[in-house]
C-alpha cells in the first residue's frame, strides 16, 4: 500500500520525545513520504531541521492565519530565506480563519498573498487553511490568485460542493483529513465523490482530526492516514491500494520535492 501524508505537524511539542517513533511507525505501514508544515518562524525553522534527518520528509513553511499577528518584524524576511532551502517543498500553512478571532481579518489577507507572492517567487506550491469563512476564501483566492502562476491544496477540506469546485477551477487540489472517516460527515463524502481524481489528496493534519475507528487516540500520528484513504476508497469505489497508487502520483505532482525521499520511486 502506497501512502503520503501531505500535512502534519511533527515539530508540535506533543512529537518531543517520540517522533522518532511516529516517523518509524508511518514508515511501517507505507508512509514513503511526509510533508511536516509549520505554522510560524520558529516551528518552520524547525520544520526544516527536522526533514534534514529524514530523506523521505519535506518541509512548508509559512505564519498560519492564527498567528500573524504574533509574527515579528523580520520573521517574514526569515520564512523568504527559508523557502529557498531544497528540503523546503511547499509555502505555508496560511490561509483565513474566522473561527478563532486573535488574529486581525487585515493582517490575515496580507499574510495570504505575502505566502502566494512567495510561492509564485519560489515556483513552489501553496497550503492552504480556510475555517468558517468560506465565501471569502473563495472571494479572495479569486481575486488574488489569477495574479500568479501558483498552484496548491485546500488543506482538511470540509466545505461545500460549490467551494470545492470554485477551488479546483482555481487549479487547487483537494485534501481530506479525519473529519471524512466521522459518521455525520455524510455531505463531505458527497464531496469527495465527485473530485476529478488526479486532484485527491489525504493527509491526517498531526497532532489533530484523528480517524475513526481511532478517533480517540491522540496525538494523531501519519501512520493513521490509511484510515482516511479507506473511506476516500470505499466513497470513490475503488480499492484502498487503488487509492493509495492515485493520492502518492497526485502528492508528487503537485509537491515535486517531496518525491525526491529514498523511499518513493
Ligand atoms: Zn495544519
Amino acid at each position: 500500500m502506497r501512502l503520503v501524508d501531505t500535512h502534519a505537524h511533527l515539530c508540535d511539542e506533543q512529537f518531543s520525545e517520540t517522533v522518532d517513533q511516529v516517523v518509524a511507525r508511518a514508515q511501517g505501514v507505507g508512509v514513503e513520504a511526509i510533508l511536516n508544515v509549520g505554522t510560524t518562524r520558529a516551528s518552520s525553522e524547525e520544520c526544516v531541521e527536522l526533514v534534514k534527518r529524514f530523506p523521505h520528509m519535506r518541509a512548508a513553511v509559512g505564519i498560519h492565519p492564527n498567528y500573524g499577528h504574533l509574527a515579528e518584524a523580520d520573521d517574514w524576511a526569515k520564512i523568504e530565506k527559508l523557502a529557498e532551502l531544497p528540503v523546503v517543498a511547499a509555502i505555508g500553512e496560511t490561509g483565513l480563519d474566522r473561527y478563532w478571532q486573535d488574529c486581525p481579518w487585515e493582517t490575515q489577507t496580507d499574510y495570504f498573498e505575502r505566502h502566494i507572492a512567495l510561492a509564485h517567487k519560489t515556483s513552489l506550491p501553496i497550503v492552504v487553511h480556510s475555517r468558517d469563512c468560506d465565501a471569502e476564501m473563495v472571494a479572495f483566492l479569486s481575486t488574488i490568485l489569477p495574479r500568479y502562476n501558483v498552484k496548491g491544496v485546500m488543506h482538511s477540506f470540509v466545505s461545500t460542493w460549490e467551494v470545492c469546485r470554485a477551488c479546483l477551477d482555481l487549479g487547487m487540489y483537494i485534501s481530506f483529513a479525519g473529519q471524512l472517516t466521522y459518521k455525520k460527515q455524510t455531505a463531505l463524502r458527497e464531496v469527495a465523490s465527485k473530485v476529478p481524481v488526479d486532484r485527491l489528496l489525504v493527509e491526517t493534519d498531526s497532532p489533530y482530526l484523528s480517524p475513526e475507528p481511532q478517533r480517540s487516540l491522540r496525538p494523531n500520528e501519519p501512520a493513521r492516514v490509511c484510515h482516511t484513504l479507506d473511506v476516500l476508497a470505499q466513497t470513490r469505489l475503488v480499492s484502498p491500494e487503488k487509492m493509495g497508487e492515485i493520492t502518492t502520483e497526485n502528492a508528487y505532482r503537485l509537491f515535486p520535492r517531496l518525491a525526491g525521499g529514498q523511499n518513493a520511486p
